[in-house]
């Protein structure tokens, strides 16, 4: 009989399409490689999406989601030189065709074609996952599963923040500490900007930037003249960059007048509503202000690893919750309802 594997898969959008069980173990190919995953980690607004019935733009069901995993190198096909069984990785979940202008440019995430693990390829919320074997990447003994799981959001942080062209000596603000938000707080924190402010409205999460020495204020969601007058006061003149994330267009919008003369507002998270964003065009024109966007990442795999063992990104203290994957929806429901969650794992292969 062939062999099974225990997966996490969603025949179509929505948790009632979706269940836990038993799959055909993936065939590994001459140039790929098959990982035991000990760590998957749940990227809230994604896997939210393929669990509540929207599904994410990406998706082609059915599919197994998880595109954050590390584990062991399992199963190597016969090409494969730079992995060895027992070898501890992460993968880089991206997919694209590797010929087009973009790609060629190294600018994969805009490649036509552009796909993930865990959206319309078999993703790491199973026992096992096969990779490409140029998306393989070793990491450090002082590095956990946990951490290297990580690897993915650090990496599309870090294409933020060169996005963002900070510059020596500029402030800049970041909206939001979910995961996503500390993890720019703390990627910042380590550039050249003189002051990063984290602004959010849960003060138990915006602790782990605090501890990183980011400032931070505490954003009144009722009226944001609060925090905004608080910011200003620090900062008579505005500040050099914002960077949202929350996904609120109303962030955004209350943002621009927040910038310094010639200032950025980047916006990372994605906005999940239909709602339109309202940018003031005078202001923006009499004030050169940018507003940018950073979409997932290209190649920044080995950089994130880099964040990690260096301590520049506290990986574990942004796990908040650990579950096996019988427990996966229990842990999607903490991540999504409970405020003080961050970052919430999946350990499909634990070894008892
Ligand atoms: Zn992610
Ligand atoms: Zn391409």
């Amino acid at each position: 009989m062939a062999k099974m594997m225990k997966a996490l898969m969603y025949d179509k959008p929505g948790r009632e399409n979706s269940s836990i069980r038993e799959i055909p173990y993936p065939e590994c190919g001459d140039d790929e490689v098959i990982i035991k995953v000990m760590t998957a980690s749940i990227c809230k607004g994604v896997e939210h999406d393929h669990d509540n019935g929207t599904g994410t733009d990406l998706a082609k069901y059915p599919v197994v989601p998880g595109h954050e995993f590390s584990g062991y190198v399992y199963e190597i096909g016969k090409n494969v030189t730079d992995v060895k069984p027992g070898d501890r990785v992460t993968a880089d979940n991206t997919e694209y065709c590797g010929e087009c202008y973009y790609c060629k440019k190294e600018e994969s995430n805009y490649c036509p074609t552009f796909g993930s693990l865990g959206h319309n390829i078999n993703g790491g919320f199973a026992e096992f996952v096969r990779l490409k074997k140029e998306k393989v990447f070793h990491i450090p003994d002082s590095v956990s599963f946990n951490a290297a799981a990580l690897c993915e959001p650090i990496a599309c942080c870090l294409h933020a923040v060169d996005r963002s062209n900070v510059k020596y000596g500029d402030t800049v603000v970041v909206f939001g500490a979910g995961s996503m938000g500390l993890i720019l707080a703390e990627l910042f924190q380590a550039s050249n900007a003189k002051k990063v402010y984290i602004i959010a409205g849960t003060e138990s999460k915006m602790k782990k930037a605090a501890a990183k020495g980011v400032s931070t204020i505490v954003m009144n969601r009722n009226d944001y003249s609060v925090h905004e007058k608080k910011l200003l006061e620090e900062n008579p003149l505005g500040v050099d960059i914002i960077v949202d994330a929350t996904g609120s267009p109303k962030v955004c919008e209350n943002s621009m007048k927040l910038l310094k003369k010639g200032g950025m507002l980047l916006q990372y998270a994605v906005v999940h509503s239909k709602e339109k964003m309202q940018l003031d065009p005078q202001l923006m024109f009499n004030n050169e202000l940018t507003f940018t966007t950073s979409f997932c990442q290209s190649h920044n795999f080995g950089r994130a690893i880099e964040m990690l063992e260096s301590g520049i990104v506290d990986g574990d203290d942004l796990v908040t919750g650990e579950y096996p994957l019988d427990e996966f929806y229990d842990a999607l429901d903490e991540n999504v309802t409970d405020r003080n969650s961050v970052k919430v794992v999946i350990h499909p292969s634990y070894e008892k």
